[in-house]
């Protein structure tokens, strides 16, 4: 296919929008008939209203679907079109399916069949655990890390052994913060129950509402879940906090835990005497993001510029080792 072509039919507008095929529009408003929501973060729903006021249907999984309904961004019921994984649904011409992208609950990669071509967007994900879709025109793929420098020298299990251990001594002393992005810490929680912590975990209602959805989704049972105002002094407990609140609560006694995507210096990060940076991403690191290019081989490479800081040079890469023509955009 003709690269002209490969664009008519794949391309990110400078709003964030990802267009796929001549009817889709993910992740951001250009007035097409069907917006996808990769999954519930906030630099995926930009421009959610207009699509709700535009669009016929607006797609995305069951579970996105409560996580946008607990955070205030709810669709009317009339232009919802829940889509589990692997459910093909067909619009005009059109094919769409969801296919499952590891990430937070619920998150999807969006693949958009028409007559004579397929594309693709991978929308956040991380490695192991999302399944590339191979052979499309077109890939539009998420590089949140685009180069080797900022890659990270450790893996995620590496991450989740070293929470865990500051997680269990802190919890023989008392209280521990984890501060992290809505998802990240539903996914946390989950890991922590799995391996065998015990203790309460605390939150406000909006995480508690969230963590409980997330549940279903991983089939983890994540309780005792409670509130703050049920915490007893000295009883140990684990507080999920949303990262805007580190500022306000790092002064209470205890262990505080920020579970951050930007530290590169190593895998625990002492900040001072009672503050840890844990170097923990839900993305994939730019390795893992040319092991998907690898092994997905599509005919042509759009790399998201609109999330991606160093996306010019994750396309350029993919162009020299691959040899798969890439670019990135807007
Ligand atoms: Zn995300």
């Amino acid at each position: 296919m003709e690269q002209a072509e490969a664009l008519r039919l794949a391309s990110i507008t400078r709003r964030g929008a990802v267009l796929l095929g001549r009817l889709v529009e993910a992740d951001g408003f250009a007035g097409r008939l069907v917006r996808v929501v990769t999954h519930a973060h906030d630099d995926h729903l930009g421009g959610l209203s207009s699509s709700v006021r535009r669009a016929l249907f607006v797609a995305a999984t069951p579970t996105t679907f409560r996580f946008l309904e607990i955070l205030g961004r709810s669709v009317p019921e009339h232009k919802r079109l829940p889509l589990p994984y692997e459910q093909p649904v067909s619009v005009k011409e059109e094919t769409i399916t969801l296919h499952e992208a590891r990430h937070i609950a619920g998150s999807a990669q969006v693949e958009v069949e028409g007559p004579k071509y397929r594309v693709g967007y991978t929308g956040d994900f991380k490695m192991p655990g999302t399944e590339p879709m191979r052979g499309l025109d077109v890939l539009v793929i998420d590089a949140t890390y685009g180069s080797p420098a900022s890659q990270r020298r450790w893996g995620e299990w590496d991450a989740l052994a070293a929470l865990l251990e500051l997680v269990e001594e802190g919890l023989r002393r008392g209280t521990v913060y984890i501060y992290g992005f809505n998802g990240k810490l539903q996914e946390v929680m989950v890991e922590l129950r799995l391996r065998g912590v015990t203790a309460p975990f605390a939150a406000d209602p909006r995480t508690i509402q969230l963590a409980r959805v997330a549940s279903e989704f991983y089939s983890v049972n994540v309780e005792p879940l409670i509130g703050y105002d049920s915490m007893v002094d000295g009883e140990p407990v684990v507080v999920f906090a949303h990262t805007n609140r580190f500022r306000s609560m790092r002064r209470r006694p205890g262990v505080h835990i920020r579970l951050t995507g930007m530290e590169l210096r190593g895998i625990v990060v002492r900040v001072s005497e009672n503050v840890f940076n844990v170097s923990f991403s839900d993305h994939a690191s730019f390795k893992e993001v040319i092991e998907y290019v690898e092994e997905a081989k599509p005919g042509l490479v759009i790399v998201d510029a609109y999330r991606g800081r160093e996306a010019r040079f994750t396309a350029k890469y993919i162009e020299r080792r691959l040899g798969i023509p890439a670019l990135a955009l807007p």
